[in-house]
């Protein structure tokens, strides 16, 4: 490459990251231009929490009597909102961020007043994010934790907690390597096996309840691992809140006001 062809190439890419600077991006959901989260996109991201532990295999074990905990989520996790979520995590755009956790702190307003969501009791109600594995707590990209802050200041705001307790969000849960391996286990005892992916690093507070957010919802694993830590510490766990929650095959995306 000669020395005028390296020059112009610094050039362009020092005026793409001038333009980035000035222009907004396109929306992370559907590449609608200059919007970084579109209205309709927007409003995939449902304010309405719907109830979606039924879809997720691992809360509701055989046997069981029923889920470990209710989850509730905002969206489904297809189509244009696997884009405004992966633009959350993995490329941390922060205006999609901005836009992503606006809904979760107007939607945990509603959720909060759920009559399935048991926020009673004596202590703090603690909203504590499922842990990020360390790769991205190094990267200081705690997308989990912004969201514990939103949906804490939504309840906080709802009017459903009594006055005199204080809402607050508390990253109480790290993953741990210590898991027992896994074959020649049966699905229960995988499940069990799971508490040991998840240790608690402070109890909540006496009389405190807990809720759990995460940014998708899968087969469960995850949050059953927290609930299981945090209620084996003798911590009340009332439920999570999830921003999208994966659709089994077969299942029609649920269609949301
Ligand atoms: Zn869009």
């Amino acid at each position: 490459m000669s020395p005028a062809t390296t020059g112009s190439a610094r050039a362009a890419r020092t005026l793409a990251e001038a333009l980035a600077l000035v222009l907004p991006a396109d929306c992370a959901g559907c590449g609608a231009w200059d919007v970084a989260v579109c209205p309709a996109c927007r409003e995939l991201v449902s304010l309405t929490p719907v109830r979606s532990d039924g879809d997720a295999p691992m809360l509701s074990l055989p046997g069981d009597a029923g889920p470990l905990l209710p989850v509730w989520s905002l969206a489904d996790y297809v189509g244009p909102v696997r884009g405004l979520v992966v633009a959350w995590k993995r490329t941390g755009r922060a205006d999609v961020a901005r836009a992503l956790l606006e809904r979760a702190d107007r939607g945990a307003r509603v959720w909060a007043h759920d009559p399935e969501l048991a926020l009673t009791g004596s202590g703090d109600v603690v909203v504590v994010p499922a842990p990020s594995g360390l790769r991205r707590r190094l990267r200081g990209a705690l997308v989990t934790a912004d969201l514990a802050d939103a949906v804490a200041a939504g309840i906080a705001a709802s009017g459903a907690v009594e006055p005199g307790r204080t809402v607050r969000s508390a990253d109480l849960l790290r993953r741990s390597g210590g898991r027992r391996h896994q074959s020649g286990l049966g699905v229960r005892a995988r499940a069990r096996n799971r508490v040991g992916g998840v240790r608690v690093l402070a109890a909540p507070g006496p009389g405190a309840v807990v809720v759990l957010v995460d940014d998708v919802l899968t087969t469960g694993s995850t949050l059953a691992a927290c609930a299981r830590a945090l209620v084996t510490s003798g911590t009340r766990v009332a439920g999570a809140l999830v921003v999208a929650a994966t659709p089994p095959p077969g299942r029609t995306p649920v269609a949301r006001a």
